[in-house]
């Protein structure tokens, strides 16, 4: 049984408040510390948060007094999630970690970071190992792991069984991107009521360079040799709440004979988790849809408590090899949810 107290800093933000709701009666976690900006600071939790969750604020964090982000107030805690903005998110989660804190964050600040496993628990639980590799402080207590952004999340998961079965050459993705997406208050209601925004600033760099770390093989002194593939990506923010939902068009290395061949690359993708028994996880991590109108993020986006990733229109592309429809949640699964995962199977494997 474990039982580990936790502190999430950016708590009062959109992945904040999503953490706070996931840890809900979490087995392992306990939520012990919030931290956020200088304006929250001080404050009991229930003022210093614009709830936006459409559950009541659990009592348990309700009274807990937000505080600065800074080393000395998650003393005692055995780790941090981190939902900061990427303005502060560097210094921050760097103190921390310096002070012997394990941070599993949100944050892009570090995805890219050589030493820094930016992970997907199904897709690439071999990279934890490069924990081994941070040198924040002597004694290893205080490392860093990342997950993902929200796009390249559903990306990296669909394209697994590809890369594996044939190899993949290129991939062309268009993202449609839910309002929460951009935190809160995001978006403003005239810019996206009714509408589509054909750009969100930093996200298409992202997403040509994430998926080819996530891909990447681990060699030796826990190194990654990013995946050798190309990606084009168009980010286009729509009026959604929650679910990004991406048109994904690949190139593959070895082109299969038929669309059998590609619906088996799916069926026979060995979940690389299934045996350890994590709280968070999806029993069926990947669904393929056969119905020509799924995924839709309003109906879609909360399978399995939002942790599963939905393939839909898989087809062969006379340009392409193959082209398909992929969806996740993206505070869950893209953020908090995946974030929790990542946890838990730190957690298992005895890093926490
Ligand atoms: P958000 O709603 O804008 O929340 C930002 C959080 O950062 C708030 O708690 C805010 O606290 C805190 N913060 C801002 N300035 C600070 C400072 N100087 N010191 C300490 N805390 C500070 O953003 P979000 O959507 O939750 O995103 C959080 C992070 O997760 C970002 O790095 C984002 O890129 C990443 N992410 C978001 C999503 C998503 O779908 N939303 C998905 C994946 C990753 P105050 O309330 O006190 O200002």
């Amino acid at each position: 049984m474990k039982n580990l107290k936790i502190g999430i800093l950016g708590a009062t933000g959109a992945v904040g408040q999503k953490f706070i709701r996931l840890l809900e009666g979490h087995p392992w976690f306990t939520i012990k510390g919030l931290g956020a900006s200088e304006r929250s600071a001080g404050k009991p939790y229930h003022k210093a948060a614009h709830w936006i969750e459409d559950i009541e604020l659990p009592e348990s964090v309700s009274k807990i007094e937000v505080t600065q982000c800074d080393p000395e107030h998650f003393k005692g805690i055995d780790f941090v999630f981190s939902g900061l903005d990427s303005s502060v998110a560097t210094e921050i989660e760097r103190s921390l970690a310096e002070a012997g804190i394990p941070i599993i964050s949100n944050a892009k600040n570090y995805r890219m970071d050589e030493s820094v496993p930016l992970l997907i628990p199904e897709i690439n639980p071999d990279h934890i190992s490069m924990i081994e590799s941070q040198s924040f402080t002597e004694d290893g207590n205080g490392w860093i792991v990342t997950n993902p952004n929200c796009v390249c999340v559903p990306l990296a998961m669909s394209l697994r069984p590809f890369y594996d079965f044939f190899g993949i050459e290129s991939v062309i993705v268009t993202s449609m991107q839910a309002v929460s997406g951009a935190g809160y208050p995001g978006v403003s209601s005239l810019d996206i009521m009714g509408n589509v925004v054909p750009h969100i600033g930093g996200e298409e760099d992202k997403i040509h360079t994430e998926p080819l770390k996530i891909l990447g093989a681990l060699g030796d002194a826990n190194k990654i040799t990013l995946a050798d593939f190309k990606v084009q990506a168009t980010a286009v923010r729509v009026p959604t709440i929650e679910g990004h939902l991406l048109s994904v068009s690949v190139k593959l290395r070895n082109e299969p004979d038929h669309i059998d061949d590609i619906h088996r690359a799916i069926k026979e993708w060995v979940n690389p988790i299934s045996e350890y028994d994590l709280p968070s996880a999806p029993s069926k991590p990947i669904h393929l849809y056969k119905q020509p109108c799924f995924p839709q993020p309003r109906l879609h986006a909360g399978r399995e408590g939002g942790m599963q990733l939905g393939i839909g229109r898989l087809r062969k592309d006379s340009i392409m090899d193959i082209s398909y429809l992929a969806l996740a949640h993206n505070t869950i699964r893209g953020a908090a949810g995946g974030a929790i995962l990542n946890a838990e199977l730190l957690a298992e494997k005895g890093y926490l």
